[in-house]
This record gives structure tokens, C-alpha cells and sequence, in this order.
């Protein structure tokens, strides 16, 4: 690869970034979930609501011309922003160092942009919007069906297709907190965890597989714990369990791409 293409391919990931955050900021309730913003506008400042220059739209060059602060009426610019587009460069030649120019390492992209914007929906709003949700399950399951997103040599003893990988990951995923929910409700008669979750965690299982359930849910409930632990004061009155999932998967793919497990088996 030459400077060039090096390039274009930092501000392409950086763009994708910058698209992230902004999609983060239009789904909020705050905005009434308007979809069609979504598509259309331009962006504006969301102080004073005066659109924001071509030039300072550019990820992190648009940053740094305008010193982190809106032009018009100086408002910082929330630094979510520049470090949302170096966290998606710094993904995106993570990928292509592993799994080179390939549809693994686009599909891993693309669902590493759903559940990004997913994480950051749940955290601050409790939201999982439907269609994002879906959209993970669609990308599990093609993905393993036409690239083997997570099927290895293990899975070969067990014989399942991929297409039954899939399904059953999402069945088990689903059903897991499903009923944990029901026992939950049978008791104090509200719902302990929401709908979005169960939709959220058959997605997961449709990429992982229905064996990655149980590490996956374990790996989310002690980050959630940790979470309570330390910050205790930003505790409102639920976790966002979709958040810890997210957090969790990552961990998971992660511990497994580095084989890590031996190592904590060990310990
Ligand atoms: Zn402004």
C-alpha cells in the first residue's frame, strides 16, 4: 500500500466514525426518533442550530480549524466525536491487518458500526432500536453462512451446518434472558430486562453460536458488576444490560482471536 491509499483509507474509517456519531446523536430520543434526519440534513451545531461549514465537517481536520469549539457561538465540541472517528480508523486497520482486503473483514466492520452505535443508544437512553437490532441478526447469520464468520474447526465434531449455528445461537441467546425475565416477573410482577435486550442477545448468538452464549453472558455480567462497582454514583435505576453485552462480545472475540481462554483456564 502507498501513502496515498493509506490515506484515503485513514479518512474513509474516520468518515465512517464521524457517520457513527452523528447517527448516535439523530437517533436519541431527544430527537424523536426522526429517521428521515437521518438521510437528509446537514448537520448543525446543537447549541445555537447554525449549520455546521463544509470544511469543519471534515473528521478531526474539521476538529482542530475550529479549536474543539463551535465557530459561531464557541461551544465546545463534545470530544465523543474525534474519538469516535480514531476508534473506528484504529478498527478498521486493526481488520485489515488481521483478515486483509476481504468481505470478513467488511462484514466484521459493518457489525462492528451497529453495535457501536447500539452501545452507545443503550447507555444513554436504554434504547435498541428494532431495526439496528435485526440488523445484527441478518449480518450474523449471513455472515456465517457464506463467509463462516465464527464457525472453526471445534464446531466440525458437532457437526451443525451453518445455518443451524446460527439459528441455534439466536434461539439460545433469545431464550437465555427470556427466562431469566420470566422467573424475574413471576416474582416481583414487572419486567427486569427489556425486550430490545432478548433481540440484542439472539444477534450476538447468531454470530457467535449457540456454544458462545455462556462465556458471552458471564464475560457482560462481570463488566456490569465491575461497572456498579466503581461508578456507583452514575448508577441510575437500571444497568444497560445491551451495553454489557456489546462489551462483553468484544471481549469474547477478542480472548478467543488471541486465544486467551487457555491462559485464564490456567488461573
Ligand atoms: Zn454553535
Amino acid at each position: 500500500m502507498n501513502i496515498i491509499q493509506l490515506v484515503l483509507l485513514c479518512f474513509f474509517f474516520l468518515s465512517v466514525g464521524s457517520f457513527a456519531s452523528t447517527l448516535i446523536i439523530r437517533l436519541s430520543p431527544s430527537n424523536n426518533f426522526k429517521i428521515l434526519n437521518v438521510i437528509y440534513s446537514r448537520s448543525n451545531c446543537i447549541s445555537c442550530k447554525k449549520k455546521i461549514g463544509f470544511f469543519n465537517l471534515i473528521p478531526i481536520v474539521g476538529y482542530l480549524i475550529q479549536l474543539g469549539k463551535c465557530e459561531y457561538c464557541k461551544l465546545a465540541i463534545s470530544k465523543f466525536y474525534p474519538l469516535t472517528e480514531v476508534v473506528f480508523c484504529l478498527t478498521g486497520f486493526f481488520l485489515i491487518t488481521e483478515y486483509g482486503f476481504s468481505e470478513y473483514s467488511l462484514i466484521m466492520f459493518l457489525i462492528f458500526l451497529v453495535l457501536y452505535i447500539l452501545f452507545f443508544l443503550d447507555f444513554k437512553y436504554f434504547y435498541l432500536p428494532l431495526p439496528l437490532n435485526l440488523s445484527i441478526f441478518l449480518m450474523g447469520f449471513l455472515g456465517n453462512v457464506f463467509f463462516s464468520l465464527a464457525i472453526d474447526d471445534s464446531l466440525l465434531i458437532f457437526k451443525v451446518t451453518p445455518v443451524t449455528f446460527s439459528i441455534l445461537g439466536f434461539i439460545f441467546g433469545y431464550m437465555f434472558l427470556f427466562s431469566i425475565n420470566f422467573i424475574f416477573k413471576t416474582f416481583k410482577k414487572i419486567d427486569g430486562i427489556g425486550g430490545g435486550d432478548f433481540i440484542l442477545f439472539g444477534g450476538i448468538g447468531s454470530i457467535f453460536g449457540p456454544f458462545a452464549i455462556w462465556p458471552i453472558i458471564f464475560l457482560a455480567s462481570s463488566l456490569g458488576i465491575l461497572y456498579y462497582v466503581f461508578f456507583e454514583k452514575n448508577y441510575k435505576k437500571e444497568l444497560p444490560l445491551g451495553s454489557f453485552i456489546i462489551l462483553g462480545s468484544i471481549v469474547f472475540f477478542l480472548l478467543k482471536k488471541f486465544e486467551l481462554f487457555n491462559y485464564i483456564l490456567v488461573l
